[in-house]
């Protein structure tokens, strides 16, 4: 399929102070697009200048949800290159949460061509300053004028971008986290493990409950007991036991397969470190916290990279880790993920995608 151009001839001023960038906020001139109609398949995929969409009233994502999404980065290196971090990691996965939504499947080597296409386009948005990057949103979602419930014969994929700031523009903070004992985010047999709005939607409340109590982020335990840990919404989630780093399990399917989880669990055994993934209950991180067996938290996403826990509130239990400071595998986790990122560390393990 070939790529249309439509470029626009009013460029927007790129912003001035990149320490007020914040993110997801600011989005660059061109965004990328591409229709499918059953018996159609995809078809005129286009780069076109940023602006709002019209979508019939009755599009079937604005009634019952079905829409998918990707998150990732492209980042500057000293030199001033641009360079992805696993794209092709993003784009199999939009594939798996697809299957799970009933959306079409993408082609995924020509979507990773055309997000380089557009960042090409848009080059000179990513940003220059220290930890800054261009935050990539790929999604899908039904837009059949059909208010029915069946899946849609008719999907937008778009590709947005947008400037966005060092996620800790005073280093590495540790989070305050709360365990939800009321709501579920994911349940066996659910969509946990795609990348859907509809999971964002059911976890807003735990969110707001959160922050009312003045905690950042919630941690979900399992729909069917409220027993086991599974992550923290946008992020997966780690603990560091007796010198052993342990993450819940992605067999049990209500969990999202991070590519930062999956990264950080590559790196940490290529140290030589103990890595484990399996079911671990709250009782277990309680007790093992009681015996003063916890020496980390973290968690790991594509927007904070690793976010090191230093609350973990549990009802009444309020667990304090490491003293509220960021662990060594923390630290560790972070420059490396982060140097291979930025390019100043070798791409040892081939995550790293030049835009050229
Ligand atoms: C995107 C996401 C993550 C983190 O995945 P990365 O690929 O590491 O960015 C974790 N949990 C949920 C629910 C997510 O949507």
């Amino acid at each position: 399929m070939e790529i249309r151009y439509d470029l626009t001839k009013n460029p927007k001023a790129k912003p001035a102070d990149e320490s007020q960038l914040g993110f997801g906020k600011i989005f660059t001139d061109h965004m990328f697009i591409m229709d499918y109609e059953t018996g159609k398949g995809w078809h005129d995929a286009r780069i076109v200048p940023f602006g709002d969409i019209s979508l019939s009233p009755a599009a079937m994502c604005l009634h019952y949800g079905q829409e998918i999404f990707e998150g990732l980065k492209a980042y500057r290196t000293k030199d001033g290159n641009i360079q992805m971090f696993r794209p092709d990691e993003n784009f199999k996965r939009m594939n798996v949460s697809a299957e799970r939504m009933v959306i079409p499947q993408i082609d995924e080597k020509f979507c990773e061509k055309a997000l380089e296409e557009l960042i090409k386009i848009e080059k000179d948005w990513v940003p220059h300053s220290e930890g800054s990057s261009l935050y990539i949103r790929p999604f899908i979602f039904a837009c059949d004028p059909f208010v029915g419930v069946r899946p849609s014969d008719k999907y937008m994929f778009m590709i947005i971008l947008s400037p966005s700031g060092a996620y800790y523009s005073t280093g590495l903070n540790p989070v305050k986290i709360y365990v939800e004992q009321k709501y579920v985010r994911a349940v066996r047999g659910g969509t946990g493990f795609a990348k859907t709005a509809a999971n964002y939607a059911i976890s807003l409340a735990g969110q707001d409950e959160a922050h009312k109590q003045d905690y950042e982020q919630v941690l979900w335990l399992d729909g069917v007991e409220q027993k086991y840990i599974e992550e923290v919404g946008a992020m997966n989630i780690f603990f560091v036991i007796d010198n052993e780093i342990i993450t819940p399990s992605l067999l049990t399917g209500s969990v999202l397969p991070g590519i930062t989880r999956k990264s950080a669990i590559e790196v940490c055994k290529s140290k030589g470190y103990k890595v484990t993934e399996r079911k671990i209950s709250i009782d277990e991180i309680a007790e093992a916290y009681n015996a003063g067996k916890i020496q980390e938290i973290f968690g790991t996403g594509t927007a904070a990279v690793i976010s090191p826990v230093g609350h973990l509130k549990w009802g009444d239990m309020i667990m304090t880790i490491n003293n509220n400071e960021i662990g060594e595998i923390s630290q560790m986790l972070y420059d490396t993920l982060t140097g291979i990122q930025f390019g100043k560390l070798p791409d040892e393990f081939g995550w790293v995608f030049p835009v050229k």
